[in-house]
Order: C-alpha cells, then structure tokens, then sequence
C-alpha cells in the first residue's frame, strides 16, 4: 500500500488501494460474488459488530470496489494534512453513478425543513435532483451567485434552515469558477456543511480539502475512469466517524452501490490517470490558442485565457485550466450543426473525460428542450460547442476543427 507521502502522484495512480491478492493475482480480480463466508459464528459477530474487517453482502462492497474507494480517497488527499499536520486520512464510498453519490450526500446531511445554498449552472441532473426530488421531502435550494460573498452571506444569516453550501467548479459550459478558499470559510464560519463536486478538474488539477470542505463528489464516469466504459459516482468525506456511520448506513439502505466489474474498468482507468491529464491538459491549451485566432470563433470559453472572468480563480486555485473548453460560432444554430456534422475525427458525444475529444452542440442536443430565453440565461447560446479535449496528437485534432470550421 502506498499510503507512505514519500510516493509522487503518478505512482499512487498506479499502485494506490492494491491490497495483495491471496492467489497471489497481480491484479485485484473482479469478485463477482454476492455474498461472502465466515469462518464462525463467534467471527460473523464481530465483523457484524466492526471489530473484525470482512466483507459481508456484495451491496456494502467488496475487494475489487474497495480498490478504486482506497485510490481516490488517497489521490484526493494527496500532499494534504489534517489540523494536527498528520497526513490527511479520507474515506471514500464508491458509488452506481455521480447522481448517486450526490444523493448520498444530500440524504445522509439534509431532512425535511433544511435547506442547501448553491450557485447557478449545476450540472443539469444535480439541478433537477434539487428541482424536482427535493421538494417533496422538504428540502429547499437557496440559489445566489457564489461571485457576490457579500449577498451569500447576507442569506444564509437571513435564513437559519439553510444547513450546506454546494459548490460545483468549474461549471459547465461557461466554465465558470467558484472560489473554493472563500466561500467554503464563509460557508464554515456559519456553521454549514459545505460540498464541492470536483468532477470537471478531478484531483490533478484542484484538491477541494486544501480548503475548509467536508465532502467531495465526483462522476467517475468521466476523467477518472477516462475511457468512457462505465457509470460510477464516489463521494468522499473527512469526517471518518460520519462517514462510516451515516453516509455508509444511507449508501447501503439507498441502494446506491457500485459493483466488481465496473470497479475493475476504474481502477483500470485509474493507473493511467496522471498521464492522460497532462496530455489531456497540453493538447487543451493548444487547442485554445487556435480557436481564439479563428475568424469563424466569436468568443472561447477556457480558463487559461486572461479574458476569461474567472482566470484569477482558476489560476490560483488549480494546477492548470484543463480539458474542457466551450466556444461560440459566429453563425449561430446552423453554423453549429454545420460544424459538428462535418467533424471526421473528434467524437460527437455528451459526456466528458474519455481518451477521444468529445464534441457537442447544447442547442441542438441536451438543451433543445431548455426554453431559449432560459437557455441563453446560462450561457448556452445558440451556436456554442462544447469541448472535452482528448489525448490525441494535438495536430490531428487541430487539422479536423480546421476542415469542419472552414
Ligand atoms: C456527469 C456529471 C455528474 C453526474 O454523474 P453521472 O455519473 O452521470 O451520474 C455530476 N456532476 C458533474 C459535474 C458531471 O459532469
């Protein structure tokens, strides 16, 4: 286990969470096993009563899930200290999907008559989770913009049932950024649990526990598993305590597991996962630097441009601007459509983090439904592309944006 802060990064991706294999695999197998056996009834008792380690039942976990949960919770903690300077310890819960990790998190912190306080442009499902599932339980979301401290201090003292601060940054498309330092103390400071779904920059780039936050949120589904094989969510915490109280209690009776096989596909993804960022990230800024000079571009979305209104954020806060990008065509809808049917190389996908560049048109796709007055409010114009860029060589994908923009 290399849980020593001697080891880099890079190395942790690779060896992070390996347990050694008792039929000495050099992999940790996919433990396609619902249940598992007890030597005796006096060993079940204390597995059952938390003095002995052992699995139990495939929905609490197993070997292979244990794996991935061990290698991000040590990717997100890496470098990290706790308040007495130890090496900071997270737990993390590896989940069905991101939306399951997120749910996880709001149920096992809010009940009826709470209330969380977030910023506009979350990710679309984790605003129609706050929508359209919350209310019936009586859970409310505050939405403020997160740039204006002042204002998001004056409505959390206005409104004492307000109990946790949800952060997301970058958020899609616009790339906009939250500063984390700021508002997680301000957040702190008023007694709130404070959360950050760190899925667009992942631990290479940002370390939300640098700051005063209790739990991070991720999908795995895009950077971290980076192959685009499988769905998968984690929720990670501090507070060890709750989360093997609670947060375990709420993720089992959820029913919100993981399972081996797709464990085994993010762990797989995982190894890598230092490598594909940093080609990931070099390709992007370049990438960038074309668009801004293209006639066809009016205007790019990416945080490593000065122009861009979070550029002091995201340059203090993360290690690079990242993958993801977005861009306006000067053409509007039909330039869009123009644009995407002519790529031959860049995949035309949602979703984000795989090894191919994937690109999309939110106007024509995932907000054709969104009422345009509304749309145009966040930032998806009607002939905005978005970006997640891929770790192919950067000429290829220059010369394929360079034939579909002409
Ligand atoms: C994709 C995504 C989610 C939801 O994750 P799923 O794995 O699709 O459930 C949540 N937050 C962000 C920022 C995402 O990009």
């Amino acid at each position: 286990m290399v849980t020593d802060p001697k080891f880099g990064f890079d190395t942790v991706c690779v060896h992070g969470g390996h347990h050694e294999e008792g039929h000495r695999a050099h992999l940790t197998p996919v433990y396609a096993s619902s249940t598992y056996t007890f030597d005796s009834a006096e060993q079940a008792a204390a597995i059952f009563r938390g003095e002995e380690k052992g699995y139990v039942y495939g929905r609490f976990g197993n070997p292979t899930i244990n794996e991935a949960e061990e290698k991000i919770a040590l990717l997100e903690a890496y470098g990290l200290a706790d308040a007495s300077g130890n090496p900071l310890q997270l737990k993390a819960i590896l989940h069905a999907s991101g939306m399951a990790a997120i749910t996880t998190m709001l149920l096992s912190n809010l009940k009826a008559g709470d209330k969380l306080i977030t910023h506009p442009s979350l990710y679309g499902g984790t605003q129609e989770l706050l929508d359209k599932v919350l209310p019936a339980l009586n859970i409310e979301a505050v939405i403020v913009d997160f740039h204006d401290k002042e204002t998001v201090a004056k409505s959390i003292l206005a409104d004492t049932s307000i109990r946790l601060m949800y952060i997301e940054t970058p958020a899609n498309p616009t790339l906009r950024c939250i500063d984390m330092e700021a508002l997680a103390a301000l957040g702190k400071a008023h007694g709130l649990i404070v959360c950050a779904d760190n899925t667009f920059a992942t631990p290479f780039l940002q370390q939300p526990f640098r700051y005063d936050v209790d739990y991070v949120m991720h999908s795995t589904t895009k950077f971290l598993n980076g192959h685009g094989t499988a769905v998968g969510g984690v929720l990670i915490g501090r507070d060890l305590q709750k989360m093997n109280s609670t947060v375990t209690k709420t993720h089992r009776l959820l029913g919100a597991n993981s399972n081996a096989f797709e464990a085994f596909l993010l762990t797989n993804g995982l190894r890598t996962f230092s490598l594909r960022m940093q080609q990931h990230c070099s390709n992007a800024t370049m990438v960038a630097e074309y668009l801004v000079q293209h006639t066809a571009v009016a205007q790019v979305n990416y945080l490593g441009l000065n122009e861009h209104p979070d550029f002091d954020i995201a340059k203090r806060q993360m290690k690079h601007p990242g993958a993801m990008m977005s861009f306006e065509l000067k053409g509007g809808y039909e330039a869009g459509v123009r644009f995407i049917n002519k790529l031959k190389l860049c995949t035309h996908a949602v979703s984000l983090g795989t090894c191919d560049t994937l690109i999309s048109h939110p106007a024509s796709t995932t907000h054709a439904g969104v009422a345009r007055e509304h749309r145009l409010l966040s930032g998806i114009t009607d002939g905005l592309i978005r970006l997640s860029v891929g770790i192919e060589n950067v000429s290829d994908i220059l010369a394929d944006l360079e034939q579909a923009l002409a």
